[in-house]
């Protein structure tokens, strides 16, 4: 275990089977025994996994963190995912309006959500979650966070950046 946790790096942990936090708020640190907040999976590929995600398909779990904590990480998982939706909606729009190549029009797209992306893995958020390929992937800001959960769980992988 490390005791360093960065804001400035995520871990990324894959579970196989149900999902067991620890009694702690995700968000501040603190402790929530009993109050959680549901969240929901994010798109995990850019068309299919963006649909699933528009249309309320991604999974939901529910997370320990107080009611103010649960509201600021649900708005920055939805702020997340529209700004990028969008930037790639303006992008796309703008390359079929000018009739651009598709593979112009991709890569437009591709450097303008890069800098929001790049802003996104300097900035994570508490804790994100996707579904990939039948399992669970999720990500924590905080490490030491992590490391607890890691060992509550059964873990398919994990890595620290
Ligand atoms: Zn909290």
């Amino acid at each position: 275990m490390t005791s360093n946790s960065s804001s400035k790096s995520s871990t990324t942990i894959i579970v196989k089977g149900g999902v067991k936090f620890p009694a702690k708020c995700v968000v501040c640190g603190q402790s929530s025994n009993i109050e959680t907040v549901f969240i929901s999976g994010e798109p995990y590929g850019f068309w299919l996994g963006v649909w699933k995600w528009l249309f309320g398909m991604t999974p939901e779990i529910a997370v320990p963190a107080h009611k103010e904590c649960g509201k600021t990480l649900k708005k920055g998982l939805l702020r997340k995912n529209v700004h990028l939706m969008i930037l790639s909606a303006i992008a796309g729009g703008a390359g079929l309006y000018f009739d651009l190549d598709l593979l112009v029009i991709g890569l437009i797209i591709t450097a303008v959500i890069t800098p929001s992306i790049l802003w996104q893995i300097r900035n994570p958020l508490p804790v994100e979650f996707a579904e990939v390929e039948g399992n669970l992937r999720f990500k924590f800001r905080d490490s030491n966070y992590a490391c607890e959960f890691a060992a509550l769980n059964v873990v398919a992988w994990r890595a620290y950046y």
